[in-house]
């Protein structure tokens, strides 16, 4: 069939932690691929990370997001799916997801939003799942290389937009998603951001914990 193809196309060949040809994580990596865990950060909001930033994860992320892995968007996404699993129990409406928003340029240069993608294809594997990408980053938003934890949280607040077309239902749970957690300050100001136009953020979806102390 056609659909079979065009998704087989998009699987990979290898490895996704070290590019040894076992599909989608070779048995060594899978071995370090530790599970969800539910991260404790400052503001309330409820996190819950695939795992630490280091070893296959690290790698599998990196290839993807830097280095034009698009195919391993599928593999991170079933991690992430685990993860969204430990956030919001079946059963009600949504989740719909959020995806922290990249700056456009940013995007452009990794031929296309890579938070966005994973988000969809989380959608595809998990009934009731949507995405909506309702926020955005305002033009000549500073690059956050450099800024302290403070510093970081206000350059975003102050660029952060809730897109007025991309508003989900009234109501509904909104987990929003992200690739790497660090200090918080983004998922804080995204989650403020939501709260702010009237919605219901209820928690956060990460790949890597890159926190310091745990
Ligand atoms: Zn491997």
């Amino acid at each position: 069939m056609l659909a079979t193809a065009l998704v087989d196309l998009v699987l990979p060949a290898d490895c996704a932690g070290c590019g040894a040809p076992a599909p989608p994580w070779c048995p060594a990596c899978a071995a370090e691929l530790a599970g969800p865990r539910r991260l404790a950060l400052p503001g309330g909001l409820p996190v819950v990370a695939v795992g630490r930033y280091r070893g296959p994860l690290r790698t599998a992320v990196l290839r993807y997001k830097e280095r034009g892995r698009r195919d391993l968007a599928g593999p991170l996404a079933a991690l992430l799916a685990a993860g969204l699993a430990e956030l919001h129990a079946a059963g009600g409406a949504g989740p719909w997801l959020v995806p922290a928003p990249s700056r456009p340029a940013a995007a452009r240069a990794r031929g296309g939003d890579h938070v966005v993608r994973l988000c969809r294809a989380v959608a595809a594997a998990r009934p009731g799942a949507r995405v909506v990408p309702t926020l955005r980053l305002a033009r000549r938003a500073r690059d956050s290389v450099g800024l302290d934890a403070a510093q970081r949280a206000a350059n975003l607040s102050g660029r952060l937009r809730v897109r007025p077309s991309r508003l989900p239902p009234e109501g509904v749970p909104l987990l929003i998603v992200d690739d790497v957690v660090t200090t918080g300050a983004t998922l804080r100001a995204c989650r403020d951001a939501l709260v702010g136009a009237g919605l219901r953020p209820v928690g956060a979806l990460v790949l890597c914990d890159a926190t310091t102390g745990s």
